[in-house]
């Protein structure tokens, strides 16, 4: 922070000299924006218009189309005050980064909007003085009036979630026939995706094939043609599978892109399941030598047809990123999200232990309800009684897997919960602490994802 124009905390990189000076700067209540012109100095808060006044006059502070990058990264910032963090680390790293990102989901459970969630970015891009392109993600959406939403109001990447078309509960005994069209398509051949990667089908595992995938095919193709086709809107499209009961094999990771290629469907990214759990804030559970063989295939797969593996419920998963970036020849999109929670809620325990210890309990009567939600195999009976702990032992608990898979799914109850005994609810108490210490969040995030960004081995620029 520096002093500039009479005004005590300014940020420095926010800095825009011209005709019409504007700059971020602080004080008690908050950030605001200062315009100056002609000698006339005016304060103007930080709201949905004067969002759109920065995008209108920086186009830096305007989101792009970021998955045509080799390497793009989504960081999401579920709070809204993550992103000040995540822009330090992207200006250091040679990858682009989603530093809007958010579900439906996640949307309910913050109480947020999409054009709230843009406009914090924006504003977290200006503070920074971040240049380069960043991505803004309408995740995980399932329906086309959401879809609409996000890209009216400028969100360059949509995310399509498919698992309500996927039809897991099909086996090889209960698939229905096989349409002819399917017969003679792909009975009886091979089919070459290059470097030695030769796929075939045999009837059995066919009819389950399009079984499971047909109706999300159709589906994906559906909203491709509604919203992408002919530049509609200038965004990428991302189709995830990945949110479903059983893993997507190479084969029909194969069929499913091969379907909507011929369909006419243009994709960025493709989202598969893994094999293997990526359960949320923790490291990958699984065989790594089947992990290490199949996404090898996956990835031949999306190089075959043109786009870009995605890698979601990314975060934290240390011991598969080599094996990602090795794979996919460091062509990658990851996904991570409630990491940065994670990592706001560390600085909580470090910086105001009794509000951290009332958020524990609180967490740990409300697993149960939050499990509704997410699956993780977290046991409660791991962490230790918060009674017995140090307060300089709290921020270690996010070093733990079982405590921190408990404060990861509880956040939305967490921020939603309003407080009898004190006069704000846990989220007003926790975002003025995070605040008040925003460049120690800042700094645990440049840490944390920072090391994600390494064993991607994404090169420092
Ligand atoms: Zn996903």
């Amino acid at each position: 922070m520096i002093e500039y124009r009479g005004f005590p905390e300014v940020y420095e990189d926010s800095i825009n000299e011209g005709d019409l000076t504007v700059f971020m700067a602080r004080d008690d209540s908050g950030d605001f924006l200062v315009f100056i012109e002609k000698g006339e100095t005016r304060k103007v808060p930080l709201n949905h218009e004067s969002a759109e006044i920065l995008r209108k006059l920086f186009p830096f502070t305007r989101p792009s189309r970021v998955l045509g990058k080799e390497r793009s990264f989504g960081t999401g910032d579920r709070l809204g005050i993550a992103t000040p963090g995540h822009a330090k680390l992207f200006k250091k790293y040679d990858a682009y980064p989603v530093f809007a990102q958010q579900s439906m989901r996640e949307l309910n459970l913050t109480n947020r909007s999409y054009s709230d969630v843009l406009d914090a970015a924006s504003f977290a891009v200006f503070r920074e003085g971040f240049k380069k392109e960043w991505g803004a993600d309408g995740d995980h959406l399932k329906k086309a009036e959401d879809i609409r939403d996000a890209l009216s109001l400028g969100y360059t990447m949509i995310t399509l979630d498919c698992s309500e078309h996927i039809k897991n509960d099909i086996t090889e005994s209960n698939a229905p026939p096989l349409p002819q069209h399917y017969v003679d398509k792909y009975l009886g051949k091979k089919f070459d995706a290059g470097e030695g990667l030769v796929l075939s089908f045999n009837e059995d595992e066919l009819r389950k094939t399009a079984a499971i995938y047909g109706e999300a095919i159709s589906f994906a193709a559906g909203i491709f043609k509604e919203f992408f086709d002919d530049g509609k809107y200038d965004a990428d499209f991302e189709i995830s599978i990945d949110e479903t009961l059983t893993p997507t094999t190479p084969l029909q990771h194969f069929f499913t892109a091969k379907e909507l290629i011929d369909a006419g469907v243009a994709l960025n990214t493709l989202a598969p399941r893994f094999c293997g759990d990526f359960q949320k804030g923790i490291d990958y559970i699984g065989d790594i030598k089947q992990f290490e063989s199949e996404i090898k295939a996956h990835a031949i797969i999306a190089r075959h047809f043109g786009y870009k593996l995605s890698i979601h419920s990314g975060s934290d998963k240390f011991a598969v990123f080599p094996l990602i970036a090795q794979a996919t020849g460091g062509s990658f999109h990851v996904k991570t999200a409630g990491t940065n929670w994670l990592e706001a809620m560390r600085v909580i325990a470090a910086k105001d232990p009794a509000l951290y210890r009332e958020v524990h309990k609180y967490a740990l009567a409300s697993f149960e309800e939050a499990c509704k939600y997410y699956t993780v195999s977290c046991d409660l009976s791991k962490i230790r009684d918060i009674d017995t702990l140090k307060d300089e032992e709290l921020p270690g608990l996010f070093d733990l897997d079982d405590s921190r898979q408990l404060t990861h799914i509880t956040y939305g109850l967490i921020l939603s919960k309003r407080n009898e005994t004190a006069s704000s609810s846990y989220r007003d108490r926790l975002y003025r602490v995070l605040r008040e210490n925003s460049e120690e969040y800042a700094l645990a995030l440049e840490k944390h994802i920072g090391r994600h960004l390494d064993l991607l081995g994404v090169k420092k620029l």
